[in-house]
Parts: structure tokens; C-alpha cells; sequence
């Protein structure tokens, strides 16, 4: 029996580089993505996604390089023109990257991290342009030609279906923190049970966690899409790669689309194992020290990642009053955005504390 090939069959054989069937049967979209394909690649043979992410095979007597995908453009050449932005919509470097936004969004969808058409995806690719994923699309089943192209503010510029709503909250990062070269927005179940139990992921307990996700941030809730939740979670992805968002999900952010999916499945990871520990030890979690957690601080940095962190006191650095209810920091929070459970202390009620326990010391002594 011969075997029905359809687009996403081409897109994950042109992944794997498994060879196409000679009696097969190619749908229309088949064709089509077989024909964009010829026309933009011509002769490279891609590497499968899997042993790329992992180094990849390589020739002998080649130096091993760590791979990367981030994607460089020429400051200052931004395309203008609607022929200019068509050509540089439909080039060999940005095809190769909805592929890899098909890819992810396979990966997200398998994972469980969205559901219906939950999600989305982008990647800085000039001074103020970006790509995105469409509005009402399963991340599990794009293909390349369902890709947008929008401007700073959002403006569509190219793609024939609408871009999604929530590239908007994805500019307020990338708008301000200029390392944020792509993003990845799902809801991740575990992680989403934080945003929703109003509780910020505690720090200080896995070193992987320290490392690849630094200070997960914690963003107040606005309405999804809107100007307002872009300024709610850009105030706090500025100094954040990963943001809980509040009753809603995760966004995370990276110097390419695999960096940002990475943390990620980390932040989704690292909740789930948080959860089950508390179920085993409460909120008496193990952590590790402070001078170890500026161990792990050091290391970020020195892979390329910012951490604000590095100009906090001990008890700023790993208390999370969620975690640890009664320990509360005496020094108030230089980072930005909203820490539920930091609770600075009231100069008033300080005052009254003291009164009151003169008091009682006086009655005791019989005064
Ligand atoms: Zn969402």
C-alpha cells in the first residue's frame, strides 16, 4: 500500500533526514513544502534537531564547537519596503527559523505545556522586527507559512494569518532587556500551579535551577495581550529570564528559541520536584547555603546570563517567606517587580511592639 505523505511528514523527514518513499503519494501541502524547500535550500543537507542540540556529529579532526542558533542581523539594515520585508520574510535564514518554531511548538505541545492554542513564540530578527507565531493555532501542529512578521508594536508586517495577541507581552521584554533575543510563553501545569496558588517559586534548593533560571520573577496579573500585562511582565523580565505570571502562565526568554525552551521545560521541571518535596518535608525545604548560591551566581554570569542578584545581602538572597513562613528579610527588595510573601518591616508597628513588651516587662517586675 503506498503511503500518504503530508507537510508535517516533510517536516519531520527533512528533521530526522529520512528518505521519501518513491511510490509515495504527497498531498497538495506536501508538494508545497516540498517545493518552498527546493527553491530555499537548494543542496545543504540539514542536520537532524536532536544531535544538533546535542553537538552533532562532525568530521573527523574537526574542533568540537557548542552549537547556536542565535540569530545575527546587520544594526541599522532593518528592511523597509514592503518588496524589501517580503524577500526578507521569505529568505533561507528566516524559513530556517519557523521550522525551528514548528519544532518547538511540537516539542511544547508534546510536553503537555499548552493545550488548544495556548502559547506562543518569537524571535528577535532586527533592530525593531520580529517573528512570531499566529493567533488560534495549536503549537503542535504549524507549519512554516503559518509565521507573522510584526514591528516593535506589534504591527503585522508579513504572514498570511493573524499574528498572536500576546506578542505584545514578548516586546515588552525584548524591548527592554536587549539579551531577550527570543521568547517562549506556555503554561506549563506545574508552573501555572504557582502562578495560580500566588506563590514565586523559592531559590536556593536545586543548582541547575540557580544556574539556568537565576531569580524566577514573579509578574502581577493584567488582562492577557493587552498593553497593560506587557508592562507588568516586561518591568519584571527585564532583570528576569523566567516569569511566573500571575493566574496565567510562564514566559521565558533566551539568546534563541531553543535557549528560551530550555528554561522553559527547567522552570516547569524544577516547580513539579518543588511540589513533591513540600509534600514530603512542608515548608522545610533543605537549601544550600548562601555562600554556594553565590558559587552558583558567579557561574551564571560567567555563562553569559545576567543576574540581578549579584548585589543582595545573605538573608535578601534565598528567604522566600512562602517557603520559610516567620523568616522575613529586614532589608527591602532592591529588584523590581512584585515578590508575593516579602514583607518589609513597619516602622509603626515596630513601635507599638516595643511599647507593648515594656509594658509587659513593667507588670512582670511588678512596676
Ligand atoms: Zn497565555
Amino acid at each position: 500500500m503506498r503511503k500518504v505523505i503530508t507537510a508535517q511528514d516533510i517536516d519531520a523527514m527533512l528533521r530526522t533526514g529520512e528518505p521519501l518513499p518513491p511510490d509515495a503519494i504527497l498531498t497538495p501541502s506536501a508538494r508545497d513544502a516540498l517545493a518552498r524547500r527546493a527553491s530555499l535550500v537548494p543542496s545543504r543537507p540539514r542536520e537532524p534537531a536532536s544531535t544538533r542540540a546535542e553537538g552533532g556529529p562532525r568530521a573527523a579532526g574537526a574542533e568540537p564547537t557548542v552549537p547556536d542558533f542565535e540569530f545575527k542581523w546587520t544594526p541599522g539594515r532593518d528592511p523597509k519596503t514592503p518588496a524589501e520585508l517580503d524577500a526578507f520574510f521569505r529568505s533561507p535564514e528566516i524559513e530556517k527559523l519557523k521550522e525551528r518554531f514548528c519544532d518547538i511548538g511540537r516539542r511544547i505541545w508534546a510536553k503537555d505545556f499548552v493545550d488548544g492554542n495556548g502559547g506562543n513564540l518569537t524571535v528577535r530578527v532586527g533592530d525593531s522586527l520580529v517573528l512570531c507565531t499566529p493567533t488560534l493555532i495549536s503549537k503542535g501542529f504549524m507549519t512554516p507559512a503559518d509565521m507573522c512578521l510584526v514591528d516593535f508594536e506589534g504591527r503585522q508586517l508579513a504572514g498570511g494569518r493573524k499574528r498572536t495577541s500576546e506578542v505584545l507581552t514578548h516586546l515588552g521584554i525584548i524591548k527592554r532587556q536587549p539579551n531577550a533575543k527570543a521568547c517562549v510563553h506556555a503554561h506549563p501545569p506545574h508552573a501555572t500551579a504557582f502562578a495560580i496558588a500566588g506563590v514565586k517559586p523559592p531559590s536556593c534548593l536545586i543548582p541547575e535551577a540557580e544556574v539556568f533560571l537565576g531569580d524566577i520573577g514573579y509578574a502581577r496579573y493584567e488582562t492577557p495581550g493587552t498593553p497593560a500585562n506587557a508592562d507588568a511582565v516586561g518591568q519584571v523580565g527585564r532583570d528576569h529570564q523566567c516569569v511566573i505570571m500571575e493566574n496565567h502562565g510562564v514566559i521565558v526568554w533566551g539568546k534563541d528559541v531553543e535557549d528560551a525552551y530550555w528554561k522553559l521545560e527547567n522552570v516547569d521541571s524544577f516547580c513539579r520536584t518543588v511540589w513533591i518535596a513540600s509534600q514530603l518535608a512542608g515548608g522545610n525545604l533543605h537549601q544550600i547555603t548562601t555562600g554556594g548560591v553565590r558559587e552558583l551566581i558567579a557561574l551564571r554570569q560567567k555563562l553569559g546570563m545576567p543576574d540581578s542578584r549579584d548585589q543582595l545581602r545573605e538573608c535578601e538572597l534565598c528567604d522566600n517567606s512562602d517557603f520559610r513562613p516567620g523568616v522575613v528579610c529586614q532589608v527591602p527588595s532592591r529588584s523590581g517587580g512584585s515578590t508575593p510573601g516579602s514583607v518589609a518591616p513597619d516602622p509603626a508597628v515596630e513601635a507599638l511592639v516595643a511599647k507593648i513588651a515594656d509594658e509587659i516587662m513593667k507588670r512582670l517586675s511588678g512596676g
